[in-house]
């Protein structure tokens, strides 16, 4: 259908698709050529069209698991599940920085991330211990006050949790139901969401916070752009299992509770 040509640039070597006679009018019309190789067989990051877009992207096979309420026996099967799958566990910051760096991993990976810091939760730190897995926890800035329903870590155990090597990640100061209703109604309220929070947890564990999940998973293409500003990489409510740099603000996961 098309060909392929390999150019080399700045040491970086990457492949420009050309069209075969014919096929760049099925192009125009929607219709996506297919390799009969992936980026990643061919040994390139990503394959590009004679137009600059990006037609495929090297991809790596990671299912972040996702967890809210119940994190003892659960946890401890879906990391038995992983591992007996061939998965190596990161955090969410180690994936982002395997799906942006120079190596071509073919690996398989998992991640475990708990949103919200549920107090519940602390269940979950012996399971990891157990299996020598670190988790990625999005949770509130300090200055959460809770919600008045549900019980959430103190300041002293998140310390505690980064301290522990487990990732702490952002997931807004308040956790606003809607974070793109909230930048249109009120700016600077939603930037305090977004880049005060991170601001705040950095400041309360010491280290970067590199990575962010969107409230809800509520997101669209202003916020992505937002969050790229400070961020490495962001998780939503997506399910799926597939990452590359085109969706580091976007990752997708995988629903346990
Ligand atoms: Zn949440």
């Amino acid at each position: 259908m098309i060909t392929r040509r390999q150019v080399v640039a700045g040491g970086a070597a990457f492949l420009v698709a050309s069209f075969l006679p014919g096929t760049a009018a099925a192009y125009q019309q929607g219709v996506v050529p297919q390799f009969e190789k992936s980026p990643q067989d061919l040994g390139v990051r990503s394959l590009y069209l004679p137009d600059g877009k990006l037609l495929v992207a090297h991809s790596i096979d990671a299912e972040i698991y996702m967890f809210h309420h119940e994190a003892g026996s659960a946890l401890d099967w879906v990391i038995r599940q992983a591992l007996a799958a061939g998965r190596q566990f990161v955090t969410v910051n180690q994936l982002a920085d395997l799906v942006l760096g120079e190596e071509l991993t073919s690996g398989r990976y998992a991640a475990i991330t708990f949103d919200d810091g549920y107090l519940v939760q602390k269940q979950a730190v012996p399971v990891l211990d157990r299996h020598g897995v670190k988790g990625t926890f999005y949770i509130m800035a300090p200055s959460w006050q809770g919600d008045g329903v549900n019980s959430y870590f103190s300041n002293d155990f998140k310390v505690f949790l980064s301290e522990e090597g487990h990732e702490i990640g952002c997931h807004t100061a308040n956790h606003p139901p809607n974070l793109i209703a909230l930048r249109q109604v009120n700016f600077g309220a939603y930037l305090q969401e977004v880049f005060g929070a991170k601001l705040q947890l950095e400041d309360l564990i010491q280290a970067p916070v590199n990575t962010f999940a969107y409230p809800n998973g509520v997101f669209n293409q202003a916020l992505v752009a937002d969050v790229a500003m400070v961020y490495k990489a962001a998780v939503t409510t997506i399910p799926g299992r597939l990452h590359s740099a085109p969706n580091i603000y976007t990752m997708p996961r995988v629903r346990v509770n």
